[in-house]
């Protein structure tokens, strides 16, 4: 079954929180025309499943992106959704062919979480690389940044990625802070039996079912996730207009044309001389914009 989707979900008479995202269509569709390698296709699953759980958790309206940068054999992976539950991503590099535990495969790096609100003040906040996988890494950015005790589990194969997520909310509903503590200690504990085959295999009522028949859970509507790159031709004409006048007279001696393409979906825009010349008489400044 396609099923690309994420949905929240909340504890009867507990301050936990929880998301789980499915993709399966819109994961292939992400990594469609880049040949990663296998491994390397899995740890982008992750990643986006992460987008996706960060985007639906950090209420905005807007664009999320997660993106870490290293000197490594892998030197990028990004993944990115916006409030319309839209997402793409992309990594650069190749693995090693000796296997490295994340820590080590991204020694030196840096992670961060971008929000782009549509309308109000980016905010970029840096995630430590200390921990063994994505998920740990992400839970200590939670537990500096939004003070919000959360775990996140995270799984991918080749067609399909998942992404589990639960938060302990301030207490309302907790008789007492023990009580509280004690209720996310089991749920949390739960989650840990949760196998990588059951989260990208089994629906999320059954996934639920199975481990917390003991609790009532109440699952709200699932909001579909696609895949789809926000670049456009427009997009494009503003990063060529920042290009050096020089380098791209010389490419169009050389080649009669410039092609941009997408770095996400591949997609090639491309100015012929007289359509790339007007666009850079438009950037002079006496023209009002
Ligand atoms: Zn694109």
């Amino acid at each position: 079954m396609d099923v690309n989707q994420t949905q929240r979900f909340i504890f009867d008479q507990s301050d936990i929180r929880g998301e789980l995202v499915k993709l399966n269509s819109s994961y292939q569709l992400a990594i469609a025309g880049h040949s990663y390698q296998p491994p390397l296709a899995k740890l982008l699953g992750e990643f986006i499943a992460a987008s996706v759980l960060l985007s639906s958790t950090l209420k905005f309206d807007g664009l999320l992106s997660l993106q870490l940068r290293c000197d490594g054999p892998v030197s990028l992976l990004m993944a990115e959704c916006n409030s319309q539950q839209q997402l793409r991503a992309i990594a650069r590099g190749e693995l090693p062919a000796e296997e490295l535990g994340f820590a080590e495969l991204f020694a030196g790096g840096s992670m961060a979480i971008t929000i782009e609100p549509r309308n109000g003040q980016r905010y970029q906040g840096i995630v430590p690389l200390q921990g063994e996988n994505l998920a740990s890494c992400l839970e200590a950015y939670f537990s500096q940044s939004e003070q919000l005790p959360t775990r996140l589990w995270l799984a991918a194969d080749e067609g399909s990625c998942a992404g589990f997520l639960l938060q302990q909310l301030p207490l309302q509903e907790s008789e007492s802070a023990e009580q509280g503590e004690q209720v996310w200690g089991h749920l949390t504990q739960l989650a840990n039996t949760m196998k990588a085959e059951e989260m990208l295999g089994l629906p999320a009522e059954e996934l639920l079912h199975r481990l917390y028949h003991q609790e009532t859970v109440r699952l709200f509507d699932a909001k579909p996730i696609a895949f789809s790159c926000t670049c456009s031709r427009e997009r494009t004409e503003r990063a060529l207009i920042t290009l050096d006048q020089q380098e791209l007279e010389e490419i169009l001696a050389e080649q009669g044309e410039i092609a941009m393409d997408c770095q996400f979906c591949g997609t090639v825009y491309r100015y012929k001389a007289s359509e790339l010349r007007g666009l850079l008489a438009g950037r002079s400044p006496s023209r009002p914009h």
